[in-house]
């Protein structure tokens, strides 16, 4: 390989690998989903996890393998349609995937998502909860958007997005976006001869949006544009990004070999520091809890979480979800984390041991008040 290798600056350490897949390459530019190409990626998916990775697949072609089962009825341009579609491929979609990963032995987990349970912070906790425990189980979740039920306000609408916002969830240390293309280039190479592939991209400003115009794919729902504003997302949150070719042999496993030729947009901060920096920018806080010497000491200089015993007191009346802020004894902001649990719980498990909160609740979201991943110290 030359020395201005596309993708040099990879990092082998990268242990969390989210990688979009879109409907093009799924289907090898044809109209129906192509085995081969799927068993190939579930090969290299698989490779990356003997490695050390763990993955996460999000998979377009819903709507796709819904028109192929019907046999490719008229295409209407309604939104119902689409849901119809959606709703009849997703499951022929997610039984392809069980079965080709099912051939490695890989247990696979689907998850239908919209732009909602993503907001809204409840459902955003219970989702890293989810995610969290399938990898930990080293099961691969296969992701998709929730297109039967998503209607205008609350969809993604594009995979892309949906991709950046799963890696931001689950603190990435990249995201892969597969698509028909090598990545991003200085015009569209399909009507422009001159146009060169750009391997490494710093910043995504107003410049670099000017060589997506007209750039984009025939089937899938983004093009690259939605792929830069996607992959701006991930940076800031701390998730490098890579656009590539899911047609081309190998592809993932060349990618964390760093002989991909592809697009490289790398993160200037880590998935954690990208989550500490969206902590702080939140201005506003929900509630706060007093803590014990004994919790302050813990949180501050053995990293660990808070938990329940350790909190004396709590103001202010706020969800499960809600950014609260740490005080200790003396009355100093000392960190800010998400709540686990809403105010009214709080109420009644505050002093007391973990172990019994399924107890006194009826049910239990873990031991902590506010896990260490979810706590940023000031
Ligand atoms: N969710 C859509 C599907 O599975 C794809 C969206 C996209 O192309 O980005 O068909």
């Amino acid at each position: 390989m030359s020395s201005d290798n596309p993708t040099n600056c990879l990092n082998m350490s990268w242990r969390r690998i989210v990688v979009k897949v879109g409907t093009s390459t799924l289907t090898a530019g044809g109209q129906r989903l192509d085995p081969p190409r799927m068993v190939d990626l579930v090969r290299q998916l698989h490779e990356l996890r003997q490695r050390g990775a763990q993955v996460v697949l999000v998979t377009s072609g819903a709507q796709q393998a819904g028109r192929e089962k019907l046999g490719f009825p008229e295409t209407v341009k309604s939104i119902p349609f689409k849901q119809m579609l959606a709703a009849v491929g997703q499951g022929r979609l997610m039984h392809l995937w069980e079965q080709y990963f099912d051939l490695y032995g890989i247990v696979t987990a689907q998850v239908l998502l919209t732009r909602q349970d993503i907001e809204d912070r409840h459902r955003y906790l219970n989702l890293r909860d989810t995610f969290a425990g399938l990898l930990e189980r080293d099961i691969v979740p296969v992701v998709n958007e929730n297109d039967a039920v998503a209607t205008e306000e609350i969809r993604v609408g594009e995979n892309d997005s949906l991709s950046a916002m799963v890696a931001n969830l689950i603190e990435a240390d990249l995201l892969v976006l597969l698509s028909d293309i090598d990545g991003l280039y200085t015009a569209n190479p399909r009507v422009d001869a001159d146009a060169t592939l750009i391997p490494r991209v710093e910043a995504i400003d107003g410049s670099v949006l000017l060589f997506a115009r007209g750039n984009g794919t025939a089937m899938g729902s983004g093009g690259m544009h939605t792929k830069l504003v996607a992959a701006d997302m991930a940076v800031h949150a701390g998730t490098s990004v890579v656009i590539a070719n899911g047609g081309r042999e190998n592809i993932l496993l060349d990618i964390a070999a760093q002989r991909a030729v592809c697009t490289l947009f790398p993160a200037p901060i880590s998935a954690t520091e990208g989550r500490k920096r969206w902590l702080l920018a939140q201005k506003q806080v929900a509630g706060q809890v007093e803590i014990d010497r004994g919790a302050a000491e813990a949180l501050l200089s053995k990293g660990r979480s808070l938990l329940p015993v350790g909190i004396v007191r709590a103001q202010g009346k706020f969800e499960r979800g809600a950014i609260v802020a740490v005080i200790d004894e003396l009355g100093q902001t000392i960190a800010r984390g998400l709540a686990n649990y809403a105010s009214q719980d709080l109420l009644r498990v505050l002093g007391q041991r973990s172990e019994n909160i399924a107890e006194l609740l009826g049910y239990d979201y873990g031991p902590e008040f506010i896990h260490r991943d979810n706590l940023v110290l000031l």
